[in-house]
């Protein structure tokens, strides 16, 4: 059975992305819902003071976000992460906008408005294409997604209009 890696409860165990890499971890439905609403309950996250110090990599930064979000920084000086892992760990989600503003968010549909070349591949994709599911990625300033035709692309959001 699963359990919570931050508390180690039972209760409504299930996967948890540590953005932005594809790694998850395993939270009870208490951290998960005070994470996801950013109000930490200080009491429950001592459970921070053992699990900072997990052999797994994504519980490891996990902890440490929350930890500096609670404003431990006696235990955060205790830390030790590793290169990688701390520029994990200070990740921020970018806020994406399209052409009009509008936040954009994984799973989203969005039309292109201009004719865009794809780089290498001598292929356009054509103003007015209807992209479904776009998704995040790391290249700051451009989504991920899936152009019928054409494949899995970077496409600048600039250039798209959320429907
Ligand atoms: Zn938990």
């Amino acid at each position: 059975m699963a359990v919570c890696d931050l508390c180690g409860s039972d209760v409504n165990v299930t996967e948890y992305q540590v953005k932005p890499k594809d790694e998850k971890v395993n939270l009870c439905e208490t951290c998960k819902t005070q994470i996801e609403s950013g109000n930490l309950d200080e009491n429950h996250f001592n459970c921070l003071n053992d699990s900072m110090w997990s052999e797994n990599p994504a519980v490891k930064v996990l902890s440490y976000r929350l930890l500096k979000q609670l404003g431990r920084g006696d235990l955060l000086d205790m830390m030790y992460l590793e290169e990688d892992e701390q520029a994990w760990a200070d990740y921020e989600e970018e806020v994406l906008k399209d052409s009009n503003g509008n936040i954009l968010k994984d799973g989203d549909t969005v039309t292109v408005i201009k004719d865009l070349e794809v780089k290498g591949a001598g292929k356009t994709v054509k103003r007015g294409t209807t992209v479904k599911n776009i998704r995040m990625c790391d290249t700051p300033g451009h989504i991920s997604c899936k152009v019928d035709g054409i494949g899995s692309i970077y496409l600048k959001t600039e250039f798209l209009k959320k429907i």
